[in-house]
C-alpha cells in the first residue's frame, strides 16, 4: 500500500517546490503533480523535509557515577516526535578495553530499542596496539567516524595520541571529532576555585574560559592539518574557537564544524540564576557570552558551519544534576535537547528570517548525512532514497515546557521558549512514526551501517 503526501512544500538543497511525493514501502518512489497513491496525507501549507539527523547524542550513558537520563529507548522516541529521524551516538571506549567491547555493549542498549534509525561513533580513550589494529576494521562495522577528547581525566588523550590517531584517520579515510577544550588547565582552574572554598555552579563557565577552547582548537587543526586528515570540530560554542578554524580554512585547510542550538540561543546569564538553579545548564563547553553567540549566528550566515547537532546528555535536576550541590565539578554535564533541536532553529534561525529553510535543510539533514557517509540513503527527498519525512507545520505554534516532552528529563533548559510552527508527521522509512505530533509507532529504529565521508561543497 502506498502512501502519498499531497500539497506540501518539499525542501532541497537550494530550492523549495510545491509538489506530491509518493512513498512504497520504506522508500521514496515518485515526485511529481498530481499523483495518486492507496492513502493519502494531506501537507498543504506544511514543509515536507527529509528527516533530520543528529550526529552528537549520548543515551545511556554512565557519567560521572550516575547514568544520562535518557536510554535509547526515551532518547530516540524524543528525537522522533521532534523530527529527528537518525541519531548518531557515540560507543566509548574504556580504557584497558576493546573498542569490539565498547560496540557490543552500546549495541546490547540500543538494538531493538530505537524509534530513529542510529549508528555509532567510535570514541578512543586509549590508543595501545590492539586499538590500532581494531580500528582498521570498525568500517566492516559500519563506523567511518570517530571521536577523541582534549578533556575529561577519564577521557583524554595527550598530543602524541591525538597525532597517531589522525595518521590513522588518514589511513582509514576517517573523520575525527575532537572534544576542544585544554583539560590540563581546566583541572588546575578547577582545583585553584575549590581551594578558594568557590564551589557555586556559577563557577562552571569561570573555570573553562572560551580561550582554553579556541587552545585546543587551534592545537588539534594544527595537528590535522600535519597528518593531513579529516578534522571536526564538535560542539563549537565560542569566538575564539572560530578564530582558529578560520586561520585554519584561510591555510587550505577542510574543516567540517558543529555547533549546537544550546550556544546559539542561550547565553551566560543562565548561570546567574539563584541557588543552585543554574545547575541546569552546566554544559561543556559551557554556554557562553553574547559576544560568542552573535559570533555563531554570523558564521551559521555566512556558510561557515556545517552542521548543527544537540550534544543531547540528559541528567534529571533531582538527584542527577544535584550531585554537585556542594561542589560544582560534581555536577553531571550536559543537557536534553534532543526533542527540541528542529523546532529551535526553525523558530530562531529561519522564522527570523537569519537562514532559509533550505540551509535549515543542509545543516540539519544533507550535510550531515553526507559528513558521515549517509548519503543519498539518507539527506535528501530523491527517488530511492530512505522514506524519512517530516511534516513541518510552520502554523501550528507550541510552547516547550518540562511538561509537555517525551525526553525523560524532568526540566528542559528551553522552559517557556514559544516555538513557531511544530513538527506535525514523521516517517521513518516510509513507516508513519508520528501523527499530529504524536508518536503512534514505536521500535521501529535500525541500525545503519555508513560510508566514507563525503565532501560538503561549503567555504
Ligand atoms: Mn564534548
Ligand atoms: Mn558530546
Amino acid at each position: 500500500m502506498s502512501k502519498l503526501i499531497k500539497n506540501g512544500t518539499l525542501v532541497f538543497s537550494n530550492e523549495t517546490k510545491k509538489a506530491d511525493l509518493l512513498i512504497d514501502g520504506e522508500k521514496i518512489i515518485q515526485i511529481g503533480d498530481n499523483l495518486t497513491g492507496d492513502e493519502v496525507i494531506d501537507a498543504e501549507g506544511c514543509f515536507v523535509f527529509s528527516g533530520f539527523i543528529d550526529g552528537h547524542t549520548h543515551l545511556d550513558m554512565p557519567v560521572s557515577g550516575t547514568v544520562t537520563a535518557d536510554d535509547f529507548s526515551t532518547g530516540t522516541a524524543a528525537a522522533l516526535v521532534g523530527g529527528t529521524t537518525m541519531i548518531i551516538d557515540f560507543a566509548t571506549q574504556d580504557r584497558g578495553h576493546t573498542l569490539k567491547e565498547a560496540l557490543d555493549i552500546w549495541h546490547k542498549r540500543a538494538d531493538g530499542n530505537c524509534s530513529s534509525d542510529y549508528g555509532f561513533h567510535m570514541a578512543v580513550t586509549d590508543l595501545n596496539e590492539q586499538t590500532k589494529k581494531e580500528l582498521f576494521t570498525m568500517k566492516e562495522q559500519g563506523i567511518t567516524s570517530f571521536k577523541c577528547y582534549y578533556a575529561y581525566d577519564a577521557l583524554k588523550l595527550d598530543d602524541s595520541k591525538m597525532y597517531e590517531m589522525l595518521c590513522i584517520m588518514k589511513e582509514i579515510n576517517g573523520v575525527l571529532g575532537v572534544h576542544c577544550e585544554n583539560g590540563d588547565i581546566i583541572n588546575h582552574l578547577q582545583q585553584k576555585a575549590i581551594n578558594n572554598g568557590h564551589l557555586t555552579p556559577d563557577y562552571h563557565p569561570k573555570t573553562r574560559p572560551s580561550l582554553l577552547e579556541g587552545e585546543a582548537v587551534g592545537r588539534f587543526l594544527r595537528l590535522a592539518d600535519l597528518a593531513d586528515a579529516k578534522p571536526w570540530i564538535v560542539h563549537l560554542s565560542s569566538s575564539d574557537g572560530l578564530e582558529e578554524i578560520r586561520l585554519a580554512r584561510k591555510r587550505g585547510q577542510k574543516v567540517y564544524v558543529e555547533t549546537c542550538p544550546q550556544y546559539l540561543t542561550l547565553d551566560e546569564s543562565v548561570y546567574n540564576l539563584s541557588g543552585f538553579e543554574s545547575a541546569k545548564y552546566v554544559c561543556s563547553p559551557p554556554i557562553r557570552s553574547k559576544n560568542d553567540q552573535s559570533s555563531l549566528w554570523n558564521a551559521l550566515q555566512n556558510n561557515e558551519i556545517d552542521i548543527i547537532s544537540t550534544d543531547h546528555c540528559s541528567f534529571n535536576f533531582k538527584n542527577q544534576k544535584e550531585l554537585g550541590l556542594n561542589n560544582f565539578t560534581k555536577i553531571p554535564n550536559g543537557l536534553p535537547t534532543i526533542e527540541h533541536r528542529p523546532v529551535i532553529i526553525y523558530t530562531s534561525a529561519v522564522s527570523t528570517g537569519k537562514i532559509t529553510v533550505c540551509d535549515m535543510h543542509r545543516m540539519l539533514s544533507e550535510n550531515p548525512a553526507k559528513m558521515f557517509g549517509l548519503y543519498p540513503k539518507k539527506g535528501i527527498l530523491s527517488i530511492g532514497s530512505d522514506a524519512d519525512i517530516v511534516i513541518y507545520d510552520p502554523n501550528k505554534n507550541k510552547v516547550i515546557t518540562a511538561q509537555n516532552q517525551t525526553q525523560n528529563c524532568d526540566y528542559t533548559p528551553f522552559e517557556g521558549f514559544k516555538t513557531v510552527g511544530s513538527v506535525r508527521d514523521v516517517f521513518l522509512r516510509g513507516h508513519h512514526a508520528v501523527k499530529n505530533g504524536k508518536i503512534v509507532k514505536r521500535n521501529l529504529g535500525l541500525y545503519i551501517n555508513r560510508g566514507d565521508c563525503e565532501c560538503i561543497p561549503s567555504q
